[in-house]
């Protein structure tokens, strides 16, 4: 409501009475959250009240970019920061699933298989990504957390990185140019003779895949064998990663130790550099997740379709496969809406009102989804039936 104000657990016993409880009170946004194992309105008066089920969520906000964003800062976003965003819902959506047709995707023993995933754009400057399928509602808490965990990157998962690196390979050259990040990779390298080399080289450059030309021609000194190469490039790209994020992107006390450690376990002569690139592409580019929103059962994330309060804009589900032609300037505000809705009342045509309005599009997103998931759900239904028959 205004002013923050939240009225928590809400429920409705069907659609008619939820429609008359948003237009009574006009809510500024709507957040929702588990399955109780009672109505939610209820529960100060039943014994138990504990969640069942829930979508697992993933939030995604560009604020945790704004050390490497140049273009905005705060609040503001615009396509050329978006592409952080692509490449995290590229990179979390073919974790998530099991699989894809693309070569670029590669399956790993680790992915979780999942198929109904909604990806919504926030209606400012982030992702929500829920997966719906009844396997992942009813993880438990420790389960969420493991998961939410394992793709934050807090353990080895190197194949994870990898693949990351693949998907964000393409983006790499963009970033570096649309956010003028030549420092940023030169603080990431840890010897000053490569960095005043790389700067003088830089500022020839006009464009980011000449700066990435330019880069790997600078790191191409190679003298380990590939195998030692790749395997020291794992370890690097972990201990990189695990550090704090004070630290991603200076040369810290930290840093310096694990390179120390790397340099160390390979008998490091000059062969570090190669690794660089690798270490580099994923500092910058692999998803920053807000797992606590993750983790939870009794976290509460932003319903979609919601206006956002600020921004006027409609929080719209958007395909992972054409996230790159999404663009989060083209979404429509509730103004634009309005207007659409008042021109076409003067004609008399018949349907449902958001059909004649540019929302259309992303409610036939929504319905798609939906579809898919009521056949999960039929499934499932038909299943247990089975197993009641034959007990
Ligand atoms: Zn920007």
């Amino acid at each position: 409501m205004a002013d923050d104000i939240y009225l928590r657990y809400q429920s409705f016993k069907d659609q008619q009475e939820m429609e008359k409880e948003i237009q009574l009170r006009c809510p500024h946004k709507i957040d929702i959250g588990a399955v109780y194992s009672f109505r939610p309105k209820d529960h100060r008066t039943v014994p138990v009240f504990t969640p069942l089920q829930k979508e697992l969520v993933f939030d995604i906000d560009m604020t945790d970019y704004d050390e490497i964003r140049s273009c905005c800062s705060g609040a503001a976003i615009c396509t050329r920061c978006w592409r952080f965003m692509t490449i995290a819902v590229k990179v979390l959506d073919a974790a998530l699933r099991e699989t894809h047709t693309e070569q670029i995707y590669v399956l790993l023993p680790e992915d979780f298989g999942y198929e109904h995933i909604l990806w919504v754009y926030s209606g400012r400057r982030g992702v929500h990504c829920w997966v719906c399928d009844a396997a992942a509602r009813q993880l438990s808490q420790a389960a969420r957390t493991a998961l939410a965990e394992y793709l934050q990157v807090q353990t080895s998962t190197k194949c994870l990185l990898q693949r990351a690196y693949q998907l964000s390979q393409s983006d790499l050259a963009c970033v570096l140019e649309e956010q003028n990040l030549g420092d940023a990779v030169l603080a990431l390298l840890p010897e000053s003779s490569v960095r005043g080399e790389l700067k003088t080289a830089f500022q020839k450059c006009s464009s980011g895949a000449q700066m990435l030309a330019t880069l790997e021609a600078h790191l191409e000194d190679l003298h380990l064998s590939k195998l030692a190469l790749k395997e020291l490039l794992c370890i690097l790209v972990v201990l990189l990663i695990t550090l704090p994020k004070s630290s991603e992107l200076s040369i810290g006390y930290e840093r310096h130790r694990s390179i120390c450690f790397v340099k160390q376990k390979a008998g490091y002569k000059k062969g570090l550099r190669p690794m660089l690139l690798y270490e580099i592409a994923l500092q910058l580019c692999y998803p920053r997740l807000d797992i606590n929103v993750s983790k939870g059962l009794n976290h509460l994330l932003k319903s979609p379709f919601c206006v956002h309060p600020k921004t006027g804009r409609v929080c719209v589900p958007f395909s992972a496969r054409d996230v790159d032609s999404f663009n989060p300037e083209d979404v429509p505000t509730v103004n634009k809406l309005i207007s659409e809705l008042d021109a076409w009342e003067g004609s008399d045509a018949a349907g449902a009102h958001y059909k004649r309005t540019s929302l259309a599009a992303y409610v036939s997103i929504f319905d798609k989804f939906l579809a898919g998931l009521a056949l999960e759900n039929t499934a499932l239904r038909r299943d247990k039936n089975d197993e009641l028959k034959e007990f």
